[in-house]
């Protein structure tokens, strides 16, 4: 996708705080973090949401969920943490890219709105 932000920062067009990436995901640190560990792990490949993962393989599905593994035990999260994927407006999506964000490092409320 020629004009998706997250699609550019993949690219290296647009600068981000890179913390893992393979063949298939990409993370960094999210630019305004709700938590002190605030990563986004995103596929490579342009889908818009959790809506389109029709669109990838189980691979590429799969691929995304590892990572946040990956990256949540190098971080050593150990108190566990959050991950979560906003799916259009009703959920306050603002990139349509999907991605995954992993928070950690507080307490999260107990409750999800
Ligand atoms: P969402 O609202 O679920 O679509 O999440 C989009 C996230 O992208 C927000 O938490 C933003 O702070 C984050 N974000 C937007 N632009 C950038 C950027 N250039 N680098 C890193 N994170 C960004
Ligand atoms: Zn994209």
């Amino acid at each position: 996708m020629d004009n998706c932000l997250f699609c550019k920062i993949v690219k290296g067009e647009i600068p981000s705080d890179k913390v893992y990436e393979n063949d298939e995901v990409y993370a960094f640190r999210d630019i305004n973090p709700q938590a002190p560990f605030h990563v986004l792990v995103v596929p490579k490949k342009h889908v818009a949401s959790v809506a389109e993962t029709g669109l990838m393989t189980d691979g590429e599905i799969a691929a995304c969920l590892r990572a946040v593994s990956l990256i949540a035990s190098q971080a050593k999260l150990d108190g566990g943490y959050r991950v979560i994927s906003n799916c259009g407006p009703d959920a306050c999506q603002s990139v349509p890219h999907l991605h995954f964000h992993i928070l950690g490092g507080r307490k999260m409320a107990d409750r999800m709105a």
